[in-house]
């Protein structure tokens, strides 16, 4: 990869610049340096992929069977992947997951359901009759997949980076938006999520699903967590820098089970909503009754 395709970032999180901390260096591969921002916590990568190479070659379709690969070839790997599927069946057992779909369907009003990184479309597919289906797609084959499908319902794909398409749809369009297994992959979550907190009705909901870096199989798995794809997966959150750029970004958390914030949980489920914010007049009044 050539130097002009690799883009410096700043702290996803907190916006610092953490150019002269040190890097993660027990998980970090030579070209993509994981950083833990000193002043807020967030693991993230520094330097990234642009979106031109985002889309052409290390999309997870095309890098799914070398991480396999890889992950597997150890024989100590085997041992330990037997151990962290114990794990995980142990929390299934205590809680059948539902589906992205059915989660939309319980929670969403009928009306236009957005999924971020949508694919070829599978997810939105599922939905039921009461949703039009719409999706940002970065590679434009499954995106092209993608838009048959929803065609017949109504819907459209864009292909465009989600933190850019988010921006492009009228405010308060969507009663539904899904990011499963996008957010860790997007150079700009804050963005991101901002689109999307504008992009949705006032009783519009937002879930999310991301890999819980507080996990207590990325101790025991180290570099070889499932949660690590280098350079796919750019952002690696806890459940407190989750929960944190939501609100940040104009976003109330409506459901974090507690069970997705354990550190036996590989991965975690978070329901979002606009947050509520005062009328300018009103905040206007209580500033001037402060001072
Ligand atoms: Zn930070």
């Amino acid at each position: 990869m050539n130097a002009s395709s690799v883009l410096h970032r700043e702290c996803p999180l907190c916006r610092r610049d953490n150019v002269r901390e040190p890097i993660l260096s027990s998980y970090s591969p030579t070209d993509w340096d994981l950083k833990q921002c000193p002043a807020c916590g967030f693991v993230y990568l520094e330097s990234i992929p642009d979106y031109a190479q985002t889309a052409q070659t290390l999309a997870w379709d095309h890098t799914f069977v070398a991480w396999h690969a890889e992950r597997d070839r150890a024989p100590a790997q085997q041992v330990l992947s037997r151990i962290g599927r114990n794990i995980r069946l142990g929390t299934h057992l205590v809680r059948k997951r539902r589906r992205m779909d059915e989660m939309i369907a319980a929670l969403a009003a009928p009306g236009p359901v957005l999924d971020v990184g949508c694919g070829k479309g599978s997810q939105l597919a599922k939905l039921p009759p009461q949703f039009i289906p719409y999706g940002i797609e970065i590679s434009p084959g499954q995106a092209e997949i993608a838009q048959r499908m929803v065609a017949s319902r109504g819907g459209a794909i864009r292909v465009t980076p989600g933190a850019t398409g988010l921006h492009e749809f009228p405010p308060g369009f969507f009663t539904g938006i899904m990011m499963r297994s996008y957010l860790e992959h997007e150079s700009r979550p804050r963005e991101a999520l901002e689109g999307a907190a504008q992009a949705l009705a006032a009783d519009g909901v937002l879930i999310i699903k991301v890999p819980n870096y507080g996990s207590v199989n990325r101790r025991l798995f180290g570099r070889r967590w499932c949660g690590f794809r280098f350079p796919d997966h750019m952002n690696y959150f806890t459940p407190a820098t989750l929960a944190r750029l939501c609100t940040e970004c104009g976003l109330a958390v409506r459901e974090f089970a507690w069970l997705d914030r354990l550190p036996t949980s590989d991965n975690m489920w978070l329901v979002a909503q606009r947050a509520c914010r005062k009328p300018a007049s009103l905040s206007a009044h209580v500033t001037n009754r402060a001072m």
